[in-house]
């Protein structure tokens, strides 16, 4: 057995029971060593999920998208990730043979499931995810930060290089809440002059220390 996280709903949270998952032929099992909390689990924890069916929201599904661990367990027909492996799971899990999720944009395929939302998630000491959505973690990389590079960084790392974003460009990001926080990180990263917009000055003084080259509270300023 192992212990899961459930949000039932109505700002509830149970610790729970569950059987360990068992991994299908492409599948892997994962012993969890980081799971972050997004502002989306906020929608289960509230009871209004904003992504899943009637099982987020519920208890019955185990929430947590942005996760990391250990592959403990591979599938018979598993054949890039091995036992041992430091992954971090790639929260889109697709069809597997649509043109969308061949190209890795999981998130397109019209069969598309959700993990922590339509399929257990992270916030158990185990999660099965296919192979494909196992994000390998360089040695440098600690679990944490390969759980928050799932979702949180990488749809802003993602966003940015469609966008173009490079020096000599500058990108204004508001919102400092955690994505906009990663988004100063990247736009820094990529080079950008970087301003951030919010109305709370403690988190623009956090955008400062991440680097933006400007801050602005929209309370105050035009
Ligand atoms: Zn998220
Ligand atoms: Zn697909």
């Amino acid at each position: 057995m192992m212990k899961a996280v459930i949000l039932p709903g109505d700002k509830r949270v149970t610790v729970v029971e569950r059987d360990v998952p068992e991994p299908g032929p492409h599948e892997v099992l994962v012993r969890t060593r980081a799971s972050a909390i997004c502002r989306s689990d906020m929608s289960i924890y509230y009871g209004t999920p904003i992504v899943g069916g009637e099982g987020a929201g519920q208890g019955p599904v185990i929430p947590g998208h942005e996760a990391a661990g250990e592959v403990v367990k591979v599938g018979n027909a598993v054949t890039h990730v091995k036992e041992g492996d430091r992954v971090a799971g790639y929260l889109a899990v697709g069809c597997g043979f649509c043109e969308y999720c061949l190209s890795g944009y999981m998130m397109l395929c019209n069969q598309w499931k959700c993990f922590g939302f339509d399929v257990h998630g992270g916030d158990a000491d185990y999660f099965v995810l296919p192979e494909r959505n196992c994000l390998q973690l360089p040695d440098e990389l600690s679990f944490r930060a390969g759980a928050v590079m799932t979702d949180m960084v990488g749809s802003q790392y993602h966003v940015q290089k469609q966008l173009g974003v490079a020096g000599g460009k500058t990108v204004a990001v508001f919102g400092m809440g955690p994505m906009g926080s990663a988004a100063v990180l990247i736009g820094k990263a990529f080079g950008a002059r970087v301003i951030a917009v919010d109305v709370i000055d403690h988190r623009l003084e956090q955008a400062s220390s991440l680097g933006a080259d400007a801050v602005i509270n929209s309370t105050t300023a035009d």
